[in-house]
C-alpha cells in the first residue's frame, strides 16, 4: 500500500519533552518547562471555574458554529462574526487554509526559519515550497518574499512575532508589501503572540483587512490567554474567504470546554495585561543576562527569546539545562544550531535558569 509520495518525507511533530518523563529519567523532583511558549501564569482563575462547570455537559456535542464565542470574539475584535473561522488551535486554521488553497500546481512563499506548520501542511498538499531566508536581524525579508511570488503563488506566510526569533513585521513594512502583492495571493499573518507585543508600530492587521481583502490573520487562545491544552484558535478574514474555507472544517472542531473557556477568558482581560507586563519584565531579565555574557539575541516581541551561545551547540546548552531541571528548546531543530529558545517564565523561573546558565559560563571562563 503506497502512501502519497510527499507524505513519505515527513516526520511527525516532535514535541518538547514532557515534565514527568524528564523527572523519571533524570531522578529530579522539580522540573520547569520553558520550551513550548506556554503561559507560565496559567489562565485567569474564572476560566478554571467555567471549565469545571462545563464538564457537566461533556456528553453533549459542542455548538459546531461556535455561535456564542463567535459573537463575543467579533465584538472584542470589532469585526463581523462571519469573518471568523475557529480551529482546534490555530494549527488547524493553518491546515484548513492549506487544504483549501494549495495543490501540486501551486506554490507558497514563507520565511526560513519560521513556524514549521506552514511548510508541513503545504508539503501534505503537494505544493511547491519557496523559502526565503530571514535577514541578519532575524526578520522577514519582505522584498525577497515579494520577488519570489509568481503566478502560481497562492499563500504568502508572515509570522509576526516570528517563531523562533520573536521579531515582528512593522506597520510600514507590511503596508508597502500589501500594496505590491497581487490581490489574488493570500497574505497570511500569523499573530499567535500578538497579545505580548508592546511595539508601537505593530500593524493593526484587522484594520488593514478593510483595504486589503487578501490579508488573513491567525490568532490563538493558547498563549497569553493560557488555554493551550484546550485547543482553540481562529482566523479572521474577509467573509467571502471564510465562506470558501468553512466547508473544509470538521463539524465539531472546537470543544464545548474550549468555547466556554475562551468566552470566560474574554471577560477577564486584566489577566492578559498582567501577563504582557510580566513577560516584558522577564524579557528584560534575559536581555540583561545576554548583555552581561556578551551573548547575542534577537529582540523579541513574543514570550520567548532565542539566545545564541556562539561557541556552544544548542543541544549542549539544552542538555546542560535539562540535567539541572529546565526544559528549553534547542535551536538545532529550529535552524539555529548554536542557540536555544527559552520561553519567558515567571520571575523566579527566569532567575533560576539565568543563575544556572551564569554558573556554567562563569566556571568555563575561570578554567
Ligand atoms: N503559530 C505560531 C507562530 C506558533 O508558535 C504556534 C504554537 N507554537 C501556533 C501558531 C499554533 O498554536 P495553537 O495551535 O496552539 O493555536
Amino acid at each position: 500500500m503506497k502512501a502519497k509520495e510527499q507524505i513519505l518525507s515527513l516526520k511527525a511533530y516532535q514535541p518538547g519533552k514532557p515534565i514527568e518523563e524528564v523527572k523519571r529519567e533524570l531522578g529530579l523532583t522539580s522540573v520547569t518547562k520553558l520550551a513550548s511558549n506556554e503561559n507560565p501564569f496559567g489562565c485567569a482563575s474564572a476560566v478554571k471555574d467555567a471549565v469545571m462547570d462545563e464538564l457537566n455537559s461533556v456528553s453533549i456535542y459542542p455548538d459546531g458554529y461556535a455561535s456564542e464565542i463567535r459573537s463575543k470574539l467579533a465584538d472584542y475584535l470589532n469585526v463581523q462574526p462571519q469573518q471568523i473561522l475557529f480551529g482546534n488551535g490555530s494549527d488547524e486554521v493553518v491546515e484548513m487554509f492549506c487544504r483549501t488553497y494549495l495543490s501540486p500546481e501551486s506554490n507558497t512563499v514563507m520565511a526560513a526559519p519560521t513556524f514549521p506548520q506552514y511548510k508541513h501542511n503545504s508539503v501534505i498538499e503537494g505544493a511547491e515550497i519557496i523559502e526565503v531566508p530571514l535577514t541578519e536581524e532575524g526578520k522577514h525579508d519582505l522584498d525577497k518574499m515579494y520577488e519570489a511570488i509568481d503566478r502560481n503563488t497562492k499563500i504568502v506566510w508572515i509570522c509576526s512575532p516570528n517563531n523562533p526569533t520573536g521579531t515582528i513585521v512593522r506597520e510600514r513594512e507590511l503596508v508597502s508589501f500589501l500594496e505590491k502583492v497581487p490581490s489574488d495571493v493570500i497574505v497570511a499573518c500569523d499573530e499567535a503572540y500578538k497579545e505580548y507585543v508592546v511595539a508601537d508600530d505593530y500593524p493593526d492587521t484587522l484594520a488593514l483587512q478593510r483595504e486589503f481583502p487578501n490579508l488573513i490573520v491567525f490568532r490563538t487562545f493558547s498563549k497569553a490567554f493560557g488555554l493551550a491544552s484546550l485547543r482553540i484558535g481562529y482566523g479572521v478574514a474577509h467573509e467571502d474567504l471564510i465562506k470558501i474555507v468553512d466547508p473544509v472544517r470538521e463539524p465539531f472542531n472546537t470543544s464545548r470546554v474550549a468555547q466556554r473557556a475562551a468566552i470566560t477568558a474574554l471577560d477577564h482581560l486584566g489577566f492578559i495585561e498582567m501577563c504582557r507586563e510580566r513577560n516584558r519584565e522577564g524579557m528584560e531579565q534575559y536581555e540583561a543576562f545576554c548583555q552581561n555574557y556578551d551573548l547575542s539575541f534577537y529582540p523579541s516581541q513574543g514570550n520567548f527569546i532565542l539566545i545564541d551561545f556562539k561557541k556552544k551547540q544548542g543541544d549542549e546548552v539544552f542538555n546542560y539545562l535539562l540535567k539541572n531541571g529546565y526544559i528549553v528548546r534547542s535551536g538545532n531543530a529550529l535552524g539555529f544550531p548554536t542557540s536555544v529558545r527559552i520561553t519567558v517564565g515567571s520571575k523566579e523561573q527566569n532567575e533560576g535558569i539565568i543563575q544556572c546558565l551564569s554558573h556554567w559560563l562563569d566556571k568555563e571562563t575561570v578554567s
